[in-house]
């Protein structure tokens, strides 16, 4: 399916409770032969009015930590594992992320990213089962996934800034290694 039909189906989506309190979807965005995309977990209230991820606390972390690591916003693809915002910025539901996956799934297969970034242990066990980002963090998996920090733990936690900039990187040089 293509990127516009992925968006559409998720306009539309009325598969789980989450449906009834947003103002908007936030499929993602990004063009579509991206070589790098980048999951969180769910949008939070700017991304949930404004239809667009991570534009808000956590975003301006990402774009500060994309620019340390030499990576252009605007060639990346972005988005979260859903794509409807969680009432209060709760922790998504297991039943949520399995009906919102395929959404996900249909994207990965829609842009076929060289390397994908898994912002936090939501992004991570959805799509490799794993958790545990303080362990994991770097590693690349599957010769194509590379675990890392969300943006919003950098918010709690500003040390860690340094180490989702050079999981960055490492996205950036798996992407490049697969030309
Ligand atoms: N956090 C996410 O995981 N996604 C967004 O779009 C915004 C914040």
């Amino acid at each position: 399916m293509c990127l516009e039909g992925i968006g559409e189906d998720a306009k539309t989506c009325m598969k789980c409770d989450l449906r009834a309190g947003r103002h908007n979807t936030v499929p993602g965005e990004g063009p579509c032969d991206a070589e790098v995309m980048l999951v969180g977990e769910a949008p939070g209230a700017e991304e949930d009015l404004s239809g667009r991820p991570f534009v808000g606390r956590a975003g301006k972390v990402l774009d500060r930590a994309l620019a340390q690591a030499g990576l252009d916003r605007s060639k990346i693809f972005i988005t979260s594992v859903i794509k409807c915002r969680p009432p209060g910025n709760r922790k998504p539901k297991t039943v949520e992320i399995l009906e919102c996956l395929p959404l996900l799934q249909a994207q990965i297969d829609a842009i076929k990213p060289k390397a994908i970034g898994l912002m936090g242990n939501v992004a991570a066990k959805a799509i490799l089962g794993v958790e545990g980002v303080t362990c994991l963090h770097g590693q690349v998996f599957q010769n194509r996934y590379v675990v890392t920090y969300h943006p919003a733990a950098i918010l709690r936690r500003r040390e860690l800034q340094e180490d989702l900039v050079s999981d960055l990187r490492n996205i950036k040089e798996l992407a490049l290694s697969c030309k």
